[in-house]
């Protein structure tokens, strides 16, 4: 008989859970057996802890610390933490930035996808995030064709729980799409490796470290008949479906031309208005477009500093939440961002509602729970994303004597209101991993 693994965080300064009453505990504790919860509470933990002695336990010690569940990241192209803050497209939109950067990210190599990983993951864990997806739409014909591969093995030895997204390209420039031939796949050999990573790296149970997605770029990069293909693909495993959707008004522009429709429609017609999906950004949507996709249930991840940076506009999240849609936030990819850390993503999301809609237009509760309930409905997890019984032991710790959140009063607000601090540690699967020791 193997022997378990028991692992139990004491002495919180404070424990927000994110359970259904939203409790937010003194002093608490929370106790794991092989990485999933059994049991948490207020005060000293108990001698024995769901049969087992105390002293048996791994033991983390959290006095002074705010802990979170592990916040969750909806949206990433890891690949673009080498391209960071790329002086030619500094100040550009969307259409400008990705036709630039495309023949720079075609030279990429194999050892750079797996750095850009690596890269991305420790700095999405050092912002307290614990699970994050990868939309990983671009194979260069010069690199791999198992890129998917090389970003789940990033990702086992940074520790993080991952969903990749097997992306991809197939409509180039001279089909009336915007990517150049060199980043472009056929639909045939798309979907084969659709297949094959599914086949290799997806794991549907609970407390699952990595979950395959299928996710084809964006109306302007793939044809319908691959979108179509994709769903009934993904449907046929009970895998999740992600794009990218109603960025910028140029794609407004450029669906109505090509598909003489909005992208919501397109959506319906390549069978993807469902609530399998989730979508990148989603900003430009009307109000029936809204009222629809609630009803349908597809989730949006939120991406806040990339709308800004890119001047793509403002995702009207409020509207989505109350229509039906789960809504996470996401750093993006970092060639838009410039950066992975959640933590000033969540700052920059609360910041961005109150510049349109006044200090109430965004509180610091309902952004704490599109980064953790609202990432694992994006994700469709029912196992992270707060701090119960039965669920993965994964969160995020941050120390309040750093010094960026000296002399806050409000411990849960200062780590939105102030400056973001490094957190102390993660823990995933109830393993602590050491960020900032
Ligand atoms: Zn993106």
């Amino acid at each position: 008989m193997s022997r378990e693994t028991l692992f139990l965080l004491e002495n919180a300064g404070i424990l927000v859970t994110m359970n259904p009453d939203r409790e937010v505990l003194d002093n608490g504790w929370v106790a794991a057996v092989d990485g999933m919860i059994i049991e948490s509470g207020k005060g000293q933990a108990p001698e024995v802890i769901e049969g087992r002695p105390r002293e048996q336990f791994e033991r983390y010690d959290a006095t002074d610390c705010v802990v979170l569940p592990g916040l969750v990241n909806t949206h990433h192209h890891l690949f673009q933490t080498r391209t960071r803050a790329w002086g030619p497209v500094a100040d550009s939109e969307l259409f400008h930035w990705l036709t630039t950067l495309y023949p720079v990210w075609a030279r990429l190599t194999d050892q750079q996808f797996y750095q850009g990983a690596l890269v991305g993951f420790r700095e999405l864990m050092r912002s307290g995030c614990t699970t994050t997806t990868d939309h990983h739409y671009l194979f260069p014909r010069e690199a791999s064709a198992e890129l998917i591969d090389i970003t789940v093995e990033a990702a086992r030895e940074a520790g993080i729980r991952f969903h990749p997204t097997r992306g991809s390209m197939s409509r180039s420039v001279k089909d009336g799409g915007l990517p150049p031939d060199s980043v472009v796949q056929d639909e045939e050999t798309i979907l084969a490796d659709c297949e094959r990573v599914i086949a290799k790296f997806h794991d549907p149970k609970p407390g699952a470290m990595v979950r395959i997605g299928l996710a084809p770029c964006s109306p302007f990069s793939v044809s319908p008949e691959l979108m179509r293909d994709t769903a009934r693909l993904a449907r046929k495993h009970g895998i999740r479906l992600h794009t990218h959707l109603s960025e910028t008004r140029d794609e407004d522009s450029y669906c109505q031309e090509i598909y003489n429709q909005r992208p919501v429609d397109f959506l319906e017609t390549v069978e993807w208005l469902d609530d399998d999906v989730w979508l990148a950004h989603g900003i430009w949507f009307n109000d029936d477009e809204i009222a629809r996709l609630g009803s349908a249930g597809v989730s949006i991840a939120h991406c806040p500093t990339s709308n800004m940076r890119l001047g793509s506009g403002f995702c009207r999240v409020r509207d989505l939440r109350a229509a039906g849609c789960p809504v996470g936030l996401a750093v993006d990819g970092s060639a838009s961002n410039d950066s992975s850390n959640l933590l000033a993503e969540l700052r920059q999301a609360l910041l961005l509602h109150r510049v349109k809609n006044g200090a109430a237009g965004m509180t610091v509760k309902e952004i704490l729970e599109m980064a953790t309930l609202g990432g694992a409905g994006c994700l469709g997890r029912d196992d992270i994303g707060s701090i119960e019984i039965g669920k993965a032991c994964d969160l995020a710790v941050y120390d309040l004597s750093a010094i960026g959140y000296d002399g806050a009063d409000d411990p849960v607000a200062a780590l939105l209101l102030c400056h973001p601090e490094p957190a102390r540690s993660v823990v995933v699967q109830g393993k602590v991993m050491e960020m900032n020791p």
